[in-house]
């Protein structure tokens, strides 16, 4: 059951996206994976509206003190094993928002994070090469 799901995994990853406090460029260079231009569910990605069904989590912006239990209780209901993407600098490495008072650090200080894509924001083609860089881990 187990590879069966892990081929699954990597023949369709379902994404769920997920927004701590980020200046929304990354979760629009997100939204355009879906457009025409690049169509990333001929690829059988597909965006979930539910971490319950993800096998992925797109993670962008800065993790703050309002964000934190919200993106814990996100990874905490997806699946397992769930991937983790952090998209864009902020979810990196905080970016400019490193010393600021209300930043509690990045996704990785706080759960797994398994590809970083920096880039403020970063490319789609840089998104589409980080989600299958990701899968090849499994
Ligand atoms: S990396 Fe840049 S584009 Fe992405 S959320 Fe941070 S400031 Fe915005």
């Amino acid at each position: 059951m187990k590879d069966l799901r892990l081929w699954g995994l990597k023949k369709s990853p379902w994404v769920y996206h997920v927004a701590a406090a980020s200046c929304n460029n990354c979760d629009i260079e997100i939204l355009e994976l879906l457009t025409p231009r690049y169509d990333v569910e001929r690829f059988g990605v597909v965006l979930v509206g539910s971490p319950r069904h993800a096998d992925a989590l797109l993670v962008t912006g800065v993790i703050n003190r309002k964000s934190l239990p919200r993106v814990l209780e996100v990874y905490e209901q997806t699946p397992k094993p769930c991937l983790v993407i952090a998209i864009g600098t902020c979810a990196c490495n905080c970016h400019i928002f490193r010393n600021s008072y209300n930043a509690v650090g990045p996704y990785d200080k706080h759960i797994p994070v398994h590809a970083y894509i920096p880039g403020c924001p970063p490319k789609p083609e840089a998104m589409i090469m980080g989600v299958v860089k990701a899968l090849s881990k499994l």
